[in-house]
């Protein structure tokens, strides 16, 4: 079948479509209706049916592969490596199950993983979906502030952690975060289940905190069964930046998702049972759930989890892996390809990299010279793919399992099956009609399954934030701009609200702002997304000071400058830093009093700002002119 083909029938027969890929997974109970859209923009997928995320990731390659690689750990920074076959997953699994249980979790109770990239990670949520309890994952690298925020809104019953990660050899403490995290939240967990690492001393605190090896000593041979749930019970939810300042919990399914994964291994992925996958994600973020962990494993593949730089020991550690495992689809980001772009090439010619069919990139804008220079370095196709947090696996990619096809540089591909994507010209509200024109990209609903099912707790958040409807047919947001081409590829231009994507991670510049405005000399604070060449965009900060006195000579801004950075670090965490901070005495803004957020961007960036009619006062961009032609 030819993918026009393939991808009318997902948007023209929904049902008959998504029922056949609804069988590349095991149901304990079949679903009675394929889609149910009686309360759009909401959609339940596969209502009726029964099964779970743990069976068909681990429990049912058993019987065939039991003794297969399942899950590959390889940790550059404590220099360890540790393969788990899927019997041994199985194992560990089991053992998790049996602690959250016997720490009181139940069905549907929220678990928070807040972990390195160690296996526990990947056995915690395993056992949470195991249990039909729904795990949260917060990045590692989120601070006290952020997790409080997260650990308020999930109100977990439990807490899964560790002592330490580690990052270029040096350790980096999570426990110390966490407890002053706990102690701002207003929900306390009951239990906190701690992996002890051996990185980092830490005292548990009494009654609260439970010693993660000691508890699977208890249970080195509980069996605990898969709860089987609905297909609509939710299995996690993950935290994403938007508009506002507070983060959203985006709610998945089971069975929808299961399917979606499953379907997207073969279609897009390019992955067979017994094979290996690479995905150098981190799994606080949503490529790592879909694609360490999901993914590949409901695919019966090998997953490699690796810890650690993509240039520690030296550049050539990921090819090394890729011969290793003979991995054969690999998933990474921009980013770290143009942190490899600066190291000897001579590493990706050191390894035998036949094995590999496609290196996918994703998370942030694919630049051409990146792409061409890595295309060329390897000789393997790339495959740019374009999704969110909300949709949970891509929405633009090429679907080569159906039909190969050809990339276009800058292009993240064609609307993937499922997807019936529209460009909304912003103005009119109306679809836009000829190739290359400007619009929002967006999707009519029904969402595909393994979307988000709607915003955690918050039904009304979710239609306000991301639906329209017009004439009975609703419209989601992705919040980016696109164009089409005449051949129906997509052009990604940039956000349409004010999210930034630094080096991959999905940034609120509110939530930077918030946190700057708690230093006690902030008056008035704007922080925009500043294009970079190697993290694509960073975050730049433009502050008035309280006390200008503070300012008085460059070691005090300098002094100033950095005070605020830690502000940030200690409560967002190093990933939301900004680059730089600004001193200036006024911020552009309407005769309203809007902050002028493109204009500041745009002269940040040395570009012109546009139309300033509406603009208070005018010289307020030429400060933040002079400051950047100063740089
Ligand atoms: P996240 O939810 O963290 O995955 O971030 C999603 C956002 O990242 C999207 O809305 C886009 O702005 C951006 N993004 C993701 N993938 C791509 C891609 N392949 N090309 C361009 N932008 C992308």
């Amino acid at each position: 079948m030819s993918f026009a083909d393939f991808h009318r029938r997902s948007i023209e027969q929904p049902e008959a479509f998504w029922a056949e890929q609804a069988q590349l997974i095991d149901w304990q109970q079949p679903f009675e209706q394929v889609c149910d859209y009686s309360r759009p923009p909401f959609v339940h997928w596969f209502a009726g049916g029964k099964t779970n995320l743990c069976h068909n990731a681990v429990d049912r390659h058993l019987k065939d592969r039991g003794d297969q690689n399942a899950l590959i750990w390889v940790s550059t920074e404590v220099d360890k490596e540790i393969v788990y076959s899927f019997s041994e997953l199985h194992a560990e699994v089991q053992r998790m199950a049996a602690m959250l249980l016997a720490l009181g979790v139940g069905k549907g109770d929220r678990v928070l993983i807040y972990m390195p990239m160690i296996a526990e990670a990947c056995f915690a949520m395993l056992a949470c979906a195991r249990i039909g309890a729904i795990h949260s994952v917060v990045f590692g690298g989120f601070a006290s502030v952020s997790l409080a925020s997260r650990i308020d809104n999930a109100t977990p019953k439990l807490i899964v952690s560790a002592d330490a990660g580690s990052r270029g050899g040096k350790s980096v403490p999570y426990k110390g975060l966490l407890d002053e995290a706990i102690q701002l939240a207003q929900h306390k967990p009951a239990k906190v289940l701690m992996v002890d690492r051996g990185l980092a001393p830490f005292t548990p605190v009494a009654g609260r905190d439970e010693d993660y090896a000691a508890l699977r000593r208890q249970h080195m041979d509980t069996e605990v069964p898969c709860a089987w749930v609905d297909a609509t019970h939710p299995s996690y939810t993950l935290y994403t930046s938007g508009t506002t300042g507070v983060p959203k919990g985006v709610q998945r399914d089971t069975g929808g998702y299961a399917v979606a994964l499953a379907a997207s291994m073969k279609h897009i992925f390019l992955g067979n049972p017994g094979e290996t996958y690479f995905s150098t994600s981190d799994i606080g973020w949503v490529v790592g759930h879909s694609y360490i962990i999901y993914g590949p494993l409901i695919a019966g593949m090998a997953t490699i989890m690796y810890e650690g730089l993509p240039i520690r020991p030296d550049a050539g550690v990921w090819w090394s892996l890729v011969e290793k495992y003979k991995v054969t689809s690999m998933f990474s980001a921009p980013t770290a390809v143009r942190v490899l772009k600066k190291q000897d090439p001579a590493y990706l010619k050191k390894y035998d990299l036949s094995s590999l069919r496609a290196l996918f990139l994703a998370g942030e804008p694919l630049d051409e010279p990146t792409a061409k220079w890595i295309a060329e370095a390897l000789g393997r196709p790339i495959i740019d793919n374009y999704w969110q947090t909300e949709t949970g696996w891509p929405i633009l990619s090429l679907c080569n399992g159906i039909e190969p096809a050809p990339s276009k540089f800058g292009s993240p591909g064609k609307a993937v099956y499922g997807y019936d994507v529209k460009l909304l010209n912003e103005s009119t509200g109306e679809p836009v009609q000829g190739a290359d024109e400007k619009g929002v990209v967006m999707i009519e609903g029904p969402l595909p399954p393994g979307c988000m099912q709607t915003v955690w707790q918050d039904d009304a958040r979710f239609v306000k934030t991301y639906w329209t409807e017009a004439k009975g047919r609703w419209l989601y947001s992705t919040f980016d701009w696109g164009i089409r081409d005449k051949d129906g590829y997509y052009f990604i231009l940039g956000r349409t609200d004010d999210v930034i994507n630094v080096a991959g991670h999905r940034l609120g510049t509110r939530e930077i702002e918030e946190s700057i405005s708690s230093h006690p000399n902030v008056a008035e604070v704007a922080v925009v997304g500043v294009a970079d060449q190697l993290k694509g965009q960073v975050a730049m900060a433009f502050v008035i000071a309280k006390d200008a006195s503070a300012l008085g000579d460059s070691a005090a801004r300098l002094k100033l400058e950095g005070d605020i950075m830690k502000v940030v670090d200690g409560q967002l965490g190093a990933v939301a830093r900004p680059s730089r901070v600004h001193f200036v005495t006024a911020l552009p803004k309407t005769r309203s009093g809007k902050l002028l957020r493109r204009a500041l961007q745009a002269v940040a960036e040395g570009r012109d700002p546009g139309d300033l009619t509406t603009i208070e006062d005018p010289t307020a961009l030429q400060q933040v002119k002079d400051l950047v032609a100063a740089r």
